[in-house]
């Protein structure tokens, strides 16, 4: 089919996350038969699989309607089959390229077809940053006590009154960290300076924490332990020297990356760190009128399974009203 007999969708939805579904339950429901792109699976470095960072998660305490939690692929099955009911349409595919500048917007996927849509939602969330040891990957992908979210993982029994470790010097360490001593007997903040980047306020927080204990100028060079996390190796940035320290679980907290290399900078407006903004207090809208955003790639800082959803229901209700003042319905 050459591009001029290329159908044209109503809306396309890039990204297969709890933004991503709920954003396709809503436009399904609204008879607007979305085709979701959900992605294919990478891994560089670390794993990124349709259903996004849930699908490297164990339990999920704290998404409301699952009273005894729930594992974090269930749930993304389970949202998933939802959108499913209704008319969603699914491509196990990347979408590659977006060409914005005019509609209906071009993307080109990775089989190499090409796809027209009078309006596009853009749910491809973020990917924690990990420090990038076969072991801690191999840990957080069994549920061996690694995690690179205290907020998700944090409560769960296996933490319990057990020394931890958090890595990292920013706002999300000391948060995490804080957020932690409500659980753990200790939390190590290991910091790879001698000084937090966090705000002032967050990093005094836990400095003044009796349960909190940073780690100056140290990295994490191995994590120990067959199934479970026993300990970490550590090596000190000035001196070069190394040690062990028991832990009974790693939280690591040194940023995210938004999934938004994919997006021309030039046509939609990212901020320094490549999460997209949203010009218009309280809806979804991109600095592209017919580019609608959800989840976490466009939310640095709450980044919750529950927040993404929310802000997917948000986009297919503000793309579905777009969609019929343009006369598409
Ligand atoms: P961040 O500010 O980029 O901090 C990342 C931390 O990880 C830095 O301390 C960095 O060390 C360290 N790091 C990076 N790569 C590392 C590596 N390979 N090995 C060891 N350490 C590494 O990220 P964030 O803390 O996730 O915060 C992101 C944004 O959200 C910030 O703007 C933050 O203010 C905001 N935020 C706000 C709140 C709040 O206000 N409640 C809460 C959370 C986040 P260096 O310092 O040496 O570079």
């Amino acid at each position: 089919m050459n591009e001029q007999n290329t159908p044209i969708e109503k809306i396309v939805i890039i990204g297969s996350g709890p933004a991503g579904w709920t954003a396709a339950i809503y436009a399904a429901r609204a008879n607007l038969s979305p085709v979701v792109y959900e992605g294919i699976p990478k891994q560089n470095p670390s794993l990124v699989l349709p259903g996004g960072q849930l699908m490297l998660t164990t339990e999920v305490d704290n998404f409301p309607g699952y009273p005894e939690g729930v594992e974090g692929p269930q749930l993304m099955n389970d949202i998933k089959k939802q959108a499913l009911r209704f008319e969603t349409r699914i491509k196990s595919l990347d979408v590659d390229t977006c060409d914005f500048t005019q509609r209906p917007f071009t993307l080109n996927v990775s089989d190499g077809s090409v796809v027209k849509a009078h309006c596009v939602i853009i749910a491809t969330g973020a990917t924690a940053n990990w420090i990038g040891l076969d072991n801690e990957m191999r840990l957080a992908r069994s549920g061996g006590g690694v995690s690179a979210c205290a907020v998700c993982d944090g409560a769960l029994p296996v933490f319990r009154d057990q020394p931890l470790a958090i890595v990292g010097g920013g706002d999300s360490a000391m948060e995490e960290a804080s957020y932690l001593t409500k659980f753990a007997s200790k939390v190590y903040v290991i910091h790879r300076r001698d000084e937090f980047r966090a705000s002032k306020i967050m990093a005094q927080r836990v400095l003044d924490n009796p349960k909190c204990v940073p780690v100056w100028n140290s990295v994490v060079t191995d994590v120990l332990g067959e199934d479970k996390i026993s300990g970490l190796q550590l090596k000190d940035t000035k001196t070069g020297e190394e040690s062990t320290l028991d832990v009974k679980g790693l939280f690591v907290a040194i940023g995210h990356t938004p999934a938004t290399k994919f997006l021309d900078p030039e046509q939609i407006l990212l901020d320094d760190k490549g999460y997209i903004q949203m010009p218009v207090p309280h809806q979804s809208m991109t600095s592209i009128e017919g580019v609608f955003v959800a989840g976490d790639c466009a939310d640095s800082l709450y980044r919750q399974a529950i927040t993404a959803a929310g802000m997917g229901c948000k986009s297919a209700i503000d793309a579905e009203r777009w969609l019929a003042d343009q006369g598409i319905h």
